[in-house]
C-alpha cells in the first residue's frame, strides 16, 4: 500500500521560520510518541489528528522556538502520514546533538488516553520509516527516543513494539496482492557491491512472506544473496545468488502455485536468458557478512540549528 502523505499544505502548516540544514543520509528513525493526553477520540475523527499536528507545530515554534514542528513526520491512527520537516531535513525533536543520526517520526499516542497504538498508527509510522528510507536515505536503524537521551518518549508501548523489530500489524500490510507477480526490473539484483532500491525491497519482501529470512531494507548484500542461494537450491535452480527473470519470477510465481513448483525443461540459470557476463561469474562468498557501511552521518560538532531545549514532545501545557 502506497503511503498515504498529509501535505503541509493539507495540514495548514505554518511556513518554517528560515531554512532548515541539510542532511543526506541518516543512520535510521527514532520514534516518538507525544508524551501527553491524546484524545481517545481521535481513532474516529481524523480532523483531531490535524488539529493536533498543528497545536503541536505552534508549541515547537512559539513555545520551544524552534523553526517548524521538531519532527520529520507525524504517524496518526488513520494510516496518514503528515509532512513535518520532510525528507533531508534536520529534525528537533530528537535532542541536541541527536538529530543528524536519525529522522524523528511521530505517532500520535500520548501517556494517557491513547496510549495503545492502533494498528493503523503502526503502519503509518513504518509508511514513514519506508518514505524517509526511499526519500530521505535513512537507514535502516529504528529506536526509540529514549535510546540515547534521558526520556520516557517514546512511551512503553510503542518502545515495546519498536524493540521487537517494529514489525508490521498482522505480518504485512504493504505487500502487493497475492498472485500478481510484479514485472522483474530489468536489472540483476547481486552482490557485491550492494545494490539498493525498490526492487530490491520488494523481492525481499517477498522472500520474507515465503518464510525466508530476510528483512526488507532494500539493499542487497551478503545477507540477501545467502537467502538468494537457499531460494535457488529451493527451486532447483541454478544457486548463483543473482536475481535474474527466473529467480524473480519464481519467487513471486511461487506465490500463487503451491509450492510443487517443477523446473523440468525450463533453463535453471538466470545467465542463460541474460547476456551479462556478470551474471556467469563466481562472486566471493560472503562467508563474514561484511557489515554494511552506514553512511556518516553530518558532524554532531556542527553549529546547532535549534536551541538545545529538553523534551520537546508535548504539544501543550
Ligand atoms: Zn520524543
Ligand atoms: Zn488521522
Amino acid at each position: 500500500m502506497a503511503i498515504d502523505l498529509v501535505s503541509r499544505a493539507a495540514w495548514g502548516a505554518r511556513a518554517p521560520r528560515g531554512s532548515y540544514s541539510r542532511l543526506t543520509s541518516t543512520r535510521g528513525v527514532k520514534v516518538h510518541y507525544t508524551g501527553g493526553r491524546v484524545d481517545p477520540a481521535i481513532v474516529d475523527d481524523h480532523a483531531k489528528c490535524v488539529a493536533m499536528v498543528k497545536s503541536i507545530q505552534n508549541f515547537h515554534m512559539d513555545g520551544n522556538g524552534w523553526m517548524d514542528t521538531g519532527y520529520s513526520m507525524i504517524a496518526c491512527p488513520h494510516r496518514k502520514v503528515f509532512v513535518g520537516r520532510g525528507p533531508h531535513n534536520l529534525p528537533a525533536a530528537n535532542g541536541a546533538g541527536l538529530n543528524s543520526g536519525h529522522y524523528a517520526v511521530l505517532g500520535l499516542v500520548g501517556n494517557s488516553g491513547l496510549v495503545t497504538p492502533p494498528d493503523g498508527l503502526l503502519d503509518a509510522i513504518l509508511d514513514a520509516v519506508e518514505y524517509l528510507r526511499d526519500k530521505g536515505g535513512a537507514g535502516k536503524e529504528i529506536k526509540g527516543h529514549r535510546d540515547g537521551y534521558s526520556t520516557d518518549c517514546p512511551g512503553d508501548a510503542l518502545y515495546a513494539w519498536v524493540r521487537k523489530g517494529a514489525p508490521r500489524p498482522g505480518g504485512g500490510g504493504q505487500q502487493p496482492d497475492p498472485g500478481s507477480t510484479p514485472k522483474w526490473p530489468g536489472r540483476l539484483l547481486k552482490y557485491p557491491p550492494i545494490m539498493r532500491g525498490e526492487d530490491v525491497r520488494t523481492w525481499q519482501r517477498q522472500m520474507a512472506r515465503l518464510g525466508y529470512a530476510i528483512e526488507a531494507d532494500g539493499a542487497y548484500g551478503p545477507k540477501s544473496k545467502a537467502v538468494c542461494v537457499t531460494f535457488q537450491k529451493d527451486r532447483r535452480l541454478d544457486p548463483d545468488g543473482i536475481v535474474g527473470p527466473l529467480t524473480w519470477n519464481a519467487a513471486f510465481a511461487s506465490a500463487a502455485r503451491s509450492a510443487t513448483a517443477s523446473p523440468a525443461a525450463v533453463p535453471t540459470s538466470d545467465a542463460a536468458l541474460i547476456a551479462d557476463p556478470a551474471a556467469n561469474a563466481d562472486p566471493a562468498p560472503a562467508a563474514d557478512a561484511a557489515p554494511v557501511a552506514e553512511p556518516e552521518a553530518s558532524s554532531e560538532a556542527a553549529p546547532p540549528a535549534e536551541p538545545a531545549r529538553s523534551e520537546p514532545d508535548t504539544p501543550g501545557a
